[in-house]
């Protein structure tokens, strides 16, 4: 039979390495699974046809259009997952480990593709709000956020061959850039799958992705200074990357994601018979089983108060006691293998390193008992639990990270105590606290935060919905500080950010309302012929203006609002009381402010404007006294498109119009010109074109 030969995607060919060929393994039978050379791939075309061919089109779409691509890719993988599962199970992962992987990866797709709401219209971002930098306001300065022009490297670690793989490409693809993909090779048959069925959608534009299998060669030696370099890795291969000439030379910005020794912590509250006791044995548990102990995230230091020991130690034997171990598509296993031998015998020599300063308190590194499957074929490997009574004389525990299920028990004295040995890591992705305390959970998370990149508190009151120790979420940041990699990623928009170049502008309030798209106080407006709300969405323009009818605000008025909201704060409604405020009489509430300000500028009859959205700032400026007269400059600030629903069974005709949000800057002015309140609002508008 002809052997498979995985194949690169390189310049929209899918291209077979030439040269020595790396063989790749069934973790469970040992079988030959495929071949795989990057050999005689030229990493420079590669990285220019990225920049040239895979760039142009993300860079033109804007937000919105990324977010729907994203989400077009992630439905579209999702219905064919089942393959990956298949592929995935020959990795060593069991169905729950490989959801980790596939459907984690792909609904981190779907998290990015969420964030089309988040970050405006246009193909670049504005940056928080313009900063005034002149006595008189003709001189502003604002933040502007636009895609690099370079490509994506993603050099990946072995464990998460899709979920690797997607969290940093819905990113990039976000921010419209396009993406060069170099998984690690042992395991790249599960990534070149996944890659070739993306491929086929056509839902990216060409020259989006492309995918190394095999070595990187002399890759980073073609990297720019519009690049940008992700791993995630040991740390002995990251810091060798790290300081590679070329990512010197052209500033390329280098995100490091590395081994790292977390920790969790039993607070001393959390003593046996309480729910965060056995919340804890069943989190350790779970650490030490899923994806057999290969996760970055992995508790690998189980730290408790000194009389705990014992019952720690026992409480969490008997739970791995119960875990069955073999191939992962046989009935009832719920723990797979290491994705490789040479994996195995990685684990085995750091644990022999980590042994030189604990004791083997539970499991066998030699042997292991398995179902469905021959041991001596796949490399398995059995949960390890090892005890350092002497945590801060051993320090190995601080020091080798075995990437496997391997876990290392040890005693502390008292809360500063675990925060000085969870700092022992030198810098960590995640720590968990068990603890009911709310003093406690305080004392660890604000002791130990600067030396990790996220803290987890667990408790009875989010058992339920707790996501686990282990789980980068895409909607908070992953990363650690130190021996971690020192790098971030994700995060909802802050991940985005990492592929845009923020550039600061500066000019006149009118060209930055041109350069933004944003409608800036101060810049040129338009006074429409038409009430504003008499518009559609894309009549609509930044700038568009309605300067309303005055109000005289009067005593009774501030009367007739504190009845009618129940508001009678002693401001508004006791002169005598003023003595000592900055008030130098009944001042008239903010709210009725804008509340009469709505009265000024709101066209009433049924027209364009479907709802009123809300209120997104809004500043009580300065105060209105009886006998000031309140006017209102309301202006079109900012437009953002909006989808229409698709038709469902539950709704067949699609019940939604077709719309978008309108922001609107009301500017409420009284009777010297002066802005007494600032606000923005939003309101929903029909579009003329309902198709
Ligand atoms: P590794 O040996 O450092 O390899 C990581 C990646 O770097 C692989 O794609 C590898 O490719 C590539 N690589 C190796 N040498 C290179 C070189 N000279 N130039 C360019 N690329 C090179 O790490 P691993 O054994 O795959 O992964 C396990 C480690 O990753 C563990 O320590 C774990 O803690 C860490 N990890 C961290 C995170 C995180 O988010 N912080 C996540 C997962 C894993 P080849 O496979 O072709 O050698």
């Amino acid at each position: 039979m002809k052997q498979m030969q995985l194949q690169n995607y390189i310049a929209g060919q899918w291209v077979a390495g030439t040269g020595t060929q790396t063989e790749l393994t069934d973790a469970i039978t040992g079988e030959l699974i495929a071949t795989t050379s990057s050999g005689g791939l030229d990493f420079g075309a590669m990285l220019k046809y990225g920049r040239e061919t895979g760039g142009p089109p993300l860079r033109k779409m804007t937000f919105p259009e990324r977010g729907r691509m994203l989400k077009a890719l992630a439905m579209y993988l999702m219905e064919r997952k089942e393959e990956f599962y298949q592929v995935s199970y020959r990795t060593g992962a069991t169905k729950a480990d490989s959801w980790v992987d596939i459907e984690g990866g792909i609904g981190n797709v779907f998290a990015n593709a969420s964030l089309r709401r988040a970050l405006g219209n246009m193909p670049f971002y504005v940056d928080g709000e313009a900063i005034r930098t002149s006595k008189n306001g003709s001189f502003i300065g604002h933040h502007i956020m636009v895609p690099k022009e370079g490509v994506a490297v993603h050099i990946n670690a072995f464990n998460f061959p899709i979920w690797g793989m997607l969290e940093k490409c819905a990113v990039n693809w976000m921010a419209g850039v396009p993406a060069v993909v170099k998984p690690a090779t042992v395991t790249s048959y599960l990534t070149e799958a996944m890659v070739k069925a993306i491929i086929e959608s056509k839902i990216l534009p060409e020259g989006a992705l492309q995918l190394i299998v095999g070595s990187a060669g002399d890759l980073l030696d073609h990297v720019e200074s519009q690049d940008v370099v992700t791993f995630t890795g040991s740390a002995s291969t990251g810091r060798k990357l790290k300081v590679h000439p070329r990512i010197i030379a052209e500033s390329v910005p280098f995100n490091m994601e590395a081994d790292s020794l977390n920790s969790i912590v039993l607070a001393p509250d959390a003593v046996p018979g309480t729910p965060e006791f056995d919340l804890f044995v069943k989190e350790v548990g779970r650490e030490m089983t899923l994806k057999c102990g290969q996760r970055c995230t992995g508790v690998r230091r189980i730290m408790v108060p000194e009389r705990l020991v014992e019952d720690v130690q026992q409480a969490i034997s008997k739970r791995l006691a119960g875990t069955v171990i073999g191939d992962p598509r046989a009935e009832g296993v719920r723990m797979g293998s290491l994705v490789g031998m040479a994996q195995r015998e990685e684990v085995r020599a750091n644990l022999n390193e980590l042994l030189k300063g604990s004791e083997l308190v539970y499991g066998d590194p030699k042997s292991v008992e398995v179902t469905g499957a021959d041991a001596k074929k796949g490399a398995f490997m059995g949960p390890i639990l090892l005890r350092n009574d002497k945590p801060w004389k051993n320090l190995q525990s601080h020091e080798v990270e075995a990437f496997g299920p391997v876990s290392t028990l040890m005693p502390y004295k008292d809360l500063d105590d675990a925060i000085a040995l969870s700092k022992l890591g030198k810098g960590s992705l995640v720590a968990t606290i068990a603890t009911n305390d709310e003093q406690a959970a305080q004392q660890f998370v604000w002791g130990a935060a600067s030396h990790h990149g996220r803290m987890l508190v667990l408790n009875r009151d989010m058992a339920k919905e707790n996501t686990g120790h282990g789980s980068p979420l895409a909607t908070l940041v992953h990363g650690g500080p130190g021996r971690a990699g020192g790098g971030e990623e994700m995060g909802g928009k802050r991940g985005v950010m990492h592929y845009l170049q923020r550039t600061a502008i500066q000019g006149s309030p009118s060209m930055i309302t041109a350069l933004t798209q944003q409608y800036q106080q101060g810049a040129r407006y338009h006074i429409t012929e038409k009430h504003p709300f008499r518009l559609h969405y894309e009549e609509l323009h930044i700038g568009d203006t309605l300067i309303t009818e005055k109000h005289l605000v009067t005593l009774q008025n501030i009367e007739d609002f504190a009845e009618l909201s129940g508001d009678k704060f002693y401001a508004h409604m006791d002169a005598n009381s003023l003595e000592g405020t900055v008030f130098t009489g009944r001042v008239a509430h903010g709210y009725f402010i804008l509340s009469r300000a709505a009265g000024l500028f709101v066209d009433p009859p049924k027209g364009p404007v479907l709802l009123n959205y809300g209120i997104e700032e809004c500043r009580f400026l300065k105060p209105v006294y009886p006998g000031s007269t309140i006017q209102v400059k309301f202006t079109c600030r900012e437009k953002l498109d909006q989808e229409k629903r698709p038709k469902t069974e539950d709704s067949p005709k699609g019940a939604d119009v077709a719309r978008g949000i309108v922001k609107w800057l009301v500017d409420v002015v009284d009777e010297t010109g002066e802005t007494v309140a600032l606000a923005t609002i939003l309101t929903m508008v029909r579009k003329l074109d309902q198709n």
